[in-house]
């Protein structure tokens, strides 16, 4: 066991391989010390000592004190300093860093080793007395919050009185005899509220430190950022001493963050912000603005401040050869922090950069051109799920903009909704269907479930790179901070701007891809897709095996999901065809009809509606398939619900009110969901089915005739059970098929399948193929037959199920492979031992989630079906399953 990892000077005992002992900041130190870049030297405690902390009553190996004496001691060596020395002190930050980044999650303490002694030889060493107590007071802020539990906002207090008693606004306005008066009052509050003094002890400060890091992996905030991103909890964190180097060192001196690529549009250029004369999380803190990296972005940005290329350009063009060193190293965009220390560079992390899914397709597409990695890598690299982000609306560029502010455009997409100033205020109305905008001065990481439950986030304060920047890029969700102007008050539930005024409840758009707010809702339109998203989706396409087909009743899904790259249409619902409000008074005539001549009468009239919507869905289609499903009328919802819904019915019907009310009685369901649907009603009622099929086979004789391009008819019996069932209603498709033939002198090549979607015709799919001449699996209701569970009640208990760990994931969102999984595997096995060509495909939810996209093409299907906006979604996720 080895408990201790030095880095520094060239060398390391770690390497990037160990990010799992090591986490990713540790793992990624030892990287670039290794490959000889300039890292303060340190040593990690790695996270089988976390394990150990908790497994042993938060206590330590007994060899790691020694050890950790021993590691200083090199540290000391390679950089001419002592720890606890009280002529040259050396001092340290301990960082946390787990295997996954957590960012923000856990806490860092800056300059420890610092006391009243050590203060003093920092001073004398530096010739800056106000540096030094800079960094002290900065000290015993962060080491009391974080490790002494007494919160910052204490000492904010302090500075904030002082402050307004010398007439000062900003924190540069104070001089080191301020920072000396206030240290002193930052100990007096210290002891007073906790009963102790600030330890003086570097020794003793270390290991204080070090157990609050270990103790942080159990906070809150660490708990909720886990679970939402499953994270185990088995992982642990490791423990980063590492000496420190000064970016508050007078106006040499700067800290920053870069990225190799533009996070947001994944431009090919170092992107990032930097603090002259500050340290540590200043520069995402907010306090003040920071300024560009590059030229090209401050001239893009428009700021008067010059960037570091102008104000530092010997760190700057190290930083430069830096970034593209690491870049080509690891193959990826790198998220890096810096410092610069009397104008000497000085890396302080690496890793990959988080991005949006824009960002993320133009990255992948462009390392691919640049021969850094290949084709099916750069398909590997694109979360499936993350393309939703891209195909979400923006604002009709022809609306016209009531712009009430502009902040900073840090992550795109825009959104609607009403303000909320709270997450939690977030959280409930979400939970009653309302689309919010969080707005706050700035976000913590206890606002993830609002912002989560939000359509977008604007905050006042914050840069690109501010905590609400980075977590709302990687929701994919809108965001626009660092909006000044605004003034919120919390306390009223109002933001202003100049006059105007906007309170709880109000209506404001955000448009996060130039910083705009805007009052009231916007038209939205469809987005634009990229040249780069065709590029890899083609590549996607060239190693996919599935098929993905779309969900699609209406012309405009149809017409999406072929802009999406559909190839054919796996689930036509014809019943949803009939909600349009004209339709739905004959469809209640058809259903509460008591007689066959009345029903066909209603019948009459449908045909010719439900033939247009097939002859512009064929025409849109142009020869790919089409499954177009016989009716499975949800009945309830068809059947009139007021007095005056009856009473219109009547009316059409030509019968007394009280009778069809009756009647409506009479076909209410105690369980509609097992009730008389799906094929039933072709059974019972076979003219219902007559009518469909010659809606179907006019409109593909129509079509055909028109477009000259031959229609994929597929015919889908829905619910069956039973081969008898399928038989029958076939039968009356093939008898309607000829007639129209006959009458109309056109032919059309088809075939008849069924939808299975219950337990039974999983087992008996052998049987039912011996007529079927395909199978389309409904996972929703067979996983509600399957489970006994109904969808739309679910809700109610479902959540304590996954909470109690009884189930993993809710099987209506993602494919319950082991019991619902089998079932299907079955079916497909029994009809391709009678029919060997069986075509079998699945639609319903599960066709666009990735893992049960990756289950279906384990299994062999031939397509997945999905609805329009998932389709981009199905077709990487096949691709990545094929990998
Ligand atoms: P997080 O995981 O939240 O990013 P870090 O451990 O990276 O926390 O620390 C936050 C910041 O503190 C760093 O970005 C860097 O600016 C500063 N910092 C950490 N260690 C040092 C050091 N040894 N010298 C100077 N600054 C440091
Ligand atoms: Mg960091
Ligand atoms: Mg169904």
């Amino acid at each position: 066991n080895k408990w201790v990892f030095s880095f520094g000077d060239g060398k390391a005992e770690g390497n990037a391989s160990l990010r799992n002992l090591l986490g990713g900041k540790g793992a990624n130190l030892a990287e670039m010390a290794n490959l000889g870049l300039p890292v303060p030297p340190g040593f990690t405690i790695p996270t089988t000592v976390c394990t150990y902390f908790y497994a042993h009553d938060k206590s330590y190996p007994k060899e790691l004190e020694g050890l950790v004496d021993k590691a200083l001691a090199t540290v000391g060596k390679i950089t001419g300093k002592g720890f606890g020395d009280a002529k040259n002190p050396l001092l340290v930050s301990v960082r946390s860093g787990g295997r996954a980044s957590m960012p923000g999650m856990m806490d860092t303490v800056l300059n420890l080793g610092l006391n009243d002694v050590t203060v003093e030889a920092l001073a004398t060493l530096s010739g800056d007395r106000r540096f030094a107590y800079d960094s002290y007071r900065r000290f015993i802020t962060m080491y009391s919050d974080v490790v002494l539990g007494f919160d910052h906002h204490h000492f904010e207090e302090i500075l904030d009185t002082y402050k307004d008693g010398k007439g000062y606004t900003l924190d540069t306005d104070l001089d080191g005899d301020d920072w000396i008066e206030l240290v002193g009052r930052y100990k007096e509050a210290v002891a007073r509220e906790t009963g102790n003094d600030f330890p003086q002890d570097p020794h003793a400060q270390l290991w204080g430190a070090i157990g609050a890091v270990f103790s942080s992996w159990m906070n809150a905030r660490a708990v909720t950022y886990r679970k939402l991103h499953d994270i185990p909890e088995s992982w642990g964190t490791a423990v980063n001493v590492q000496a420190m180097v000064f970016g508050n060192m007078g106006e040499t001196s700067a800290t920053g963050v870069a990225f190799t690529r533009n996070p947001s549009t994944g431009e090919s250029s170092l992107y990032g912000e930097f603090l002259i004369n500050a340290q540590g999380e200043d520069v995402v803190a907010g306090i003040r603005t920071p300024q560009d990296i590059t030229e090209y972005a401050r001239k893009a940005s428009g700021s008067d401040k010059p960037s570091m290329e102008v104000a530092m350009p010997d760190a700057f063009n190290e930083l430069t050869r830096i970034y593209t060193l690491l870049e080509k190293h690891y193959r990826d965009m790198q998220d890096m922090e810096f410092t610069v220390e009397q104008g000497k560079l000085w890396m302080l992390q690496t890793r990959g950069g988080k991005r949006t899914a824009k960002a993320a397709l133009r990255i992948a597409v462009e390392l691919a051109s640049e021969g850094v990695i290949s084709q099916t890598e750069a398909v590997s690299r694109i979360e499936p799920a993350s393309l939703d982000q891209l195909l979400h609306p923006t604002i009709d560029p022809n609306a016209k903009r009531d712009v009430i502010a502009t902040g900073l455009p840090a992550s795109p997409g825009a959104a609607s909704g009403e303000i909320v100033f709270s997450s939690d205020e977030a959280a409930k109305l979400q939970a009653d269907g309302r689309k919010v905008i969080l707005v706050r001065i700035e976000t913590s990481p206890e606002d993830i479930h609002g912002m989560h439950a939000a359509e977008g986030i604007l905050t006042t304060r914050g840069g690109m790179t501010s905590h609400a920047a980075v977590v709302a890029r990687g929701m994919g969700k809108p965001c626009v901070s660092g909006c000044g102007a605004i003034r919120v008050d919390y306390g009223r539930g109002t933001m202003s701007i100049g006059t105007r005024t906007f309170k709880t409840g109000d209506v404001i758009t955000i448009d996060g891809a130039v910083g705009q707010v805007l009052a009231g809702r916007m038209p939205m339109i469809e987005p634009e897709l990229s040249g780069e998203f065709n590029t890899l989706m083609g590549w996607a396409d060239q190693v996919r095996k599935l098929g993905v087909r779309v969900n699609a009743d209406t012309p405009v899904d149809a017409r999406t999901a072929i802009k999406f790259g559909a190839e054919g249409i796996g689930l036509c619902r014809t019943e949803h065809m009939f909600f349009e409000e004209t339709r739905i008074r004959t469809v209640r005539e058809m259903i509460l009809s008591e007689d066959e001549q009345s029903r066909r009468q209603a019948l009459a009239k449908l045909l010719p509606m439900q033939r247009a919507d097939f002859v512009e869905l064929f025409e849109i289609m142009k020869g790919l398939p089409v499954t177009v499903r016989l009716l499975d009328p949800p009945l309830h919802e068809f059947l009139p619900h007021s007095q005056a819904e009856i009473e219109e019915v009547a009316r059409a019907m030509n019968t007394d009110p009280r009778r069809l009310a009756d009647r409506a009685r009479e076909l209410a369901e105690f369980n509609p969901m097992l009730g008389f649907r799906g094929c039933r009603l072709a059974i019972a009622y076979p003219e219902i089915a007559e009518m469909q099929a010659r809606a179907i086979f006019e409109a593909a004789v129509e079509a055909q005739k028109r477009t000259g391009v031959a229609v994929g008819l597929e015919v889908m019996v829905p619910l069956i059970a039973t081969k008898m069932e399928f038989d029958l209603v076939k039968a009356r498709i093939d008898a309607t098929a000829h007639s129209v033939f006959r009458e109309t002198g056109g032919k059309i090549a088809y075939t008849v399948g069924t939808m299975i979607e219950l337990p039974r015709a999983c087992l008996k799919a052998g049987q039912i193929a011996e007529t079927a001449e395909f199978f389309s699996f409904g996972t929703n209701d067979l996983t509600q037959t399957t489970f006994g569970i109904s969808r739309d009640d679910a809700a109610s208990f479902l959540g304590t199920y996954i909470a109690r760990g009884i189930l993993e994931i809710d099987p209506f969102v993602s494919l319950d492979r082991a019991g619902v999984g089998e079932l299907v595997k079955i079916g497909v096995e029994r009809g391709r031992n009678t029919r060997p060509d069986l075509k079998v495909g699945i639609c319903g939810e599960h066709g666009g989630d990735p893992a049960s996209v990756a289950f279906c093409h384990e299994i062999g299907l031939n397509y997945v079906s999905c609805s329009p906006y998932r389709v981009p979604i199905a077709r990487l996720a096949a691709a990545q399953a094929a990998l």
